[in-house]
């Protein structure tokens, strides 16, 4: 079997939450262990790994970057080589990125490029954020890249398709979480009590007026509330309330707007149903913004080789936005042909032809063309 294949299969049975990745750092690092030593070095961040192999001239130094986390769900694919830790899964195509990288490390290894590449095995994309502490760290500056790469399966292409933009490609991320206090009490008198069901009901209402009312209409922003909880048992009023959510805004501008708002509907359910609110926002991820020339010229090169689509910005986020505010580079779309699926579902399966397709694209790439 191909070898990065092997790896993906490997890699699919251990998926772990972030920062949480201590044996896919230790697969990786059994990898570049086995690789001929005499061009690669390495360091851990975290749970994450920087990686370069010298290039023969070593003019430049190329980057890619793999995000390695796993999801909360229970996988439902019935694969063989499907998770073995229970009530987590690779389901939204990290490990098909972390075996890219190892793939395309071991041939750069044992094939050397002109420049120098840098590979960065990054934890926590999903939450709270890996690429941020990663390219904030001292050791970011021994791995600095002058150009970056990274990329992100896609279900709905198919295999051979790679799309991306120039610009926006992913929009600007923060989540929110909510705790709303009130009195419980019994359900039969209410007026006893301060009801955090009906205050958690009417807040969600509000917030989806920010984005219909408070947003430039030009402009694409999306609020979601993704978790609801509250109470014990139908005849008792809530004390306590939950709500986490997720803020999207494909203009940076309009993601301060949207906490502005979130922060002041808050305190209005605060007045006008006598509860008290806890806000917390979380990590901001900033949108993936592609470097047009970048873009330019990778794009022309799978046009040579592969179908490439200019597709539209999605609202996806990606802490990769933080690494491209730093390092011109881009992010684009690997099609591995999975339509019936998304990405975040129990049965995403990709297509594991899409591995070696990519290696070798950007093997030639990374040897002709960058
Ligand atoms: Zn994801
Ligand atoms: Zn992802």
């Amino acid at each position: 079997m191909e070898y990065a294949i092997e790896m993906r299969r490997e890699l699919h049975k251990i998926p772990e939450p972030g920062f949480k990745e201590f044996k896919t750092q230790a697969f990786i690092l059994d990898q570049i262990r086995s690789y001929p030593e005499n061009r690669v070095s390495y360091d851990t961040f975290e749970t994450g790994v920087f990686v370069r192999v010298k290039g023969l001239t070593g003019n430049r130094t190329i980057g890619y970057r793999a995000d390695i986390d796993g999801l909360p769900i229970e996988e439902a694919t019935g694969l063989p080589f499907c998770s073995e830790h229970p009530g987590f899964m690779h389901a939204c195509g990290h490990d098909v990125h972390t075996s890219i990288a190892l793939g395309l490390l071991r041939r750069i290894v044992e094939l050397p490029v002109m420049d120098d590449v840098v590979f960065l095995f990054q934890p926590a994309e999903e939450g709270p954020g890996g690429a941020e502490p990663m390219i904030k760290s001292p050791l970011f500056e021994k791995y600095r890249p002058s150009e970056m790469y990274g990329l992100h399966v896609a279900p709905e292409y198919p295999v051979g398709t790679i799309a991306s933009r120039p610009g926006v490609l992913f929009a600007s991320a923060r989540e929110v979480h909510i705790t709303i206090y009130g009195q419980s009490g019994h359900a039969a008198f209410p007026h006893l009590t301060i009801d955090t069901v009906v205050a958690q009901a009417a807040l969600i209402m509000q917030l989806q007026t920010i984005v219909s009312r408070s947003i430039n209409p030009m402009n694409c922003s999306v609020i979601t509330i993704g978790k609801v909880e509250a109470g014990i048992r139908e005849n008792v009023i809530a004390g306590r309330a939950l709500l986490d959510g997720t803020m999207r805004a494909l203009n940076g501008n309009d993601m301060e707007k949207l906490e502005q708002r979130v922060r002041e509907i808050v305190r209005g359910i605060e007045a006008s149903f006598g509860v008290k609110i806890d806000l917390q926002f979380g990590n901001r991820y900033y949108e993936v913004v592609n470097d047009p020339n970048v873009v330019n010229k990778f794009s022309s090169f799978v046009k040579m080789n592969a179908n490439y689509v200019e597709c539209d910005a999605a609202m996806t986020g990606e802490d990769f936005g933080f690494m491209l505010k730093e390092i011109p580079g881009m992010m684009f779309w690997l099609g591995v042909n999975n339509a019936t699926s998304g990405l975040h579902q129990p049965t995403l399966n990709p297509d594991e032809e899409a591995i070696p397709f990519i290696i070798h694209l950007l093997d030639h790439y990374f040897r002709e063309y960058v």
